[in-house]
């Protein structure tokens, strides 16, 4: 058995310590309450979680992937239209697509930003496409403004995947708040993160709202009036209030973040390796910090063995996967899969202290090669 690393990959422990008493008369209030589905610990975290983001509508539901489902089948998304998405990102993505009858439309990211590839989306578009589904990797934004733009003038619709994107922001507006709705996931290892599932979808539209209610309880109207086929997709009270508490200290979680990561950058870059860069007027919130590297299994290896963790987002891109490769198409990926063989995330969270981060930079740069 694996002992714990020194430095874990995002340390909850530390978290939790920090947030204890606040944290635990959070949840006691729940179970005192006994409302554990939905309910007014659900609406306060959805009102304080719109407001975080600038948005009218928030829609607490049971994950991340549930999150995209529901979003895309509420705008009336389904059987036979198309979804244009990466293939570089985290397999939900594309089986919430899947699931829903849709057919996702695979393409290239950006080498720098590891985000869509504007051009290539236009390119993927057909007579099928009904949406545009961009995913802020890493919680780099996406570029936003082409994107918004192609869907305009094409007639298409587009949802943001902003599981990895809490709190980024392009220019004044949150990652999430610009296109027709936007998916968060509040996996525990997010830089929102609940204590087990849970994942929202955000909107300005509030016929959108009310059907993304609707369909996330059983297509309920009320108590026993069903107006559509839906599912049981809620949330849940105990992680409304794990996340009400964890959302007043997200702003300063992510400013550490971003401090980390240009410690990372100063050091890593001066030495010519190639670190995730995006534009000015983006704040991104690196919910990972990667890295890309000609050696990684020595790195990984050398690191591991020094007690450090680092992981891989994402070693297999989707049109390579077994599950995925039937939707690969035509489309090339050039920029995917020669990234995909070098990229290594760096431990990083709100709670890695400078010392512990000098180790991390230490150990990377005897073994790391550009
Ligand atoms: C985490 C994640 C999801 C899925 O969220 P779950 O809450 O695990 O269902 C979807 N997309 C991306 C990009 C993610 O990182």
């Amino acid at each position: 058995m694996n002992s714990q690393p020194r430095i874990p990959f995002v340390n909850l422990d530390r978290q939790y310590d920090r947030l204890r008493p606040q944290m635990n008369e959070a949840i006691q209030a729940v179970l005192d309450s006994k409302a554990f589905i939905q309910g007014p610990f659900v609406e306060s975290f959805e009102r304080a979680f719109a407001e975080y983001l600038n948005v009218k509508y928030a829609v607490g539901c049971s994950n991340g992937t549930s999150a995209i489902s529901l979003a895309l089948e509420a705008l009336g998304i389904g059987q036979g239209d198309e979804v244009i998405t990466v293939s570089h990102t985290f397999a939900a993505t594309a089986s919430a697509i899947i699931k829903i009858g849709a057919t996702p439309v695979f393409v290239d990211i950006d080498k720098d930003s590891y985000t869509i590839d504007p051009r290539a989306a236009e390119e993927a578009i057909t007579p099928r496409t009904k949406a545009l589904l961009p995913v802020h990797l890493y919680g780099t934004p996406c570029a936003m403004a082409p994107l918004a733009q192609l869907a305009k003038s094409r007639g298409l619709l587009l949802v943001e995947d902003a599981a990895q994107a809490h709190g980024a922001k392009l220019g004044d507006n949150c990652a999430g708040a610009i296109g027709d709705a936007a998916t968060f996931s509040f996996y525990p290892g997010k830089n929102l993160g609940a204590y087990g599932d849970a994942g929202a979808i955000v909107t300005n539209n509030e016929a959108l709202a009310a059907q993304l209610r609707k369909l996330r309880d059983h297509g309920r109207r009320s108590k026993y009036v069903h107006d559509t086929v839906g599912y049981n997709q809620r949330m849940d009270a105990i992680q409304a209030a794990v996340l009400s508490v964890k959302l007043q200290h997200l702003e300063d979680w992510n400013i550490r973040r971003r401090e980390l990561a240009s410690r990372y950058d100063m050091v890593l870059r001066q030495k010519g390796f190639k670190t995730i860069s995006c534009p000015d007027d983006v704040t991104p919130v690196y919910h990972l910090y990667v890295a890309e590297v000609s050696n990684r299994d020595s790195v990984a290896k050398r690191m591991e063995g020094e007690g450090i963790a680092t992981g891989v987002h994402y070693p297999v891109p989707l049109h390579q996967q077994p599950a995925f490769a039937s939707w690969k198409g035509a489309r090339e990926f050039p920029v995917t899969d020669r990234i995909v063989s070098r990229i290594i995330s760096l431990p990083i969270c709100g709670e890695l202290t400078n010392a512990e981060q000098d180790l991390v930079i230490d150990a990377f740069v005897s073994v790391a090669e550009p």
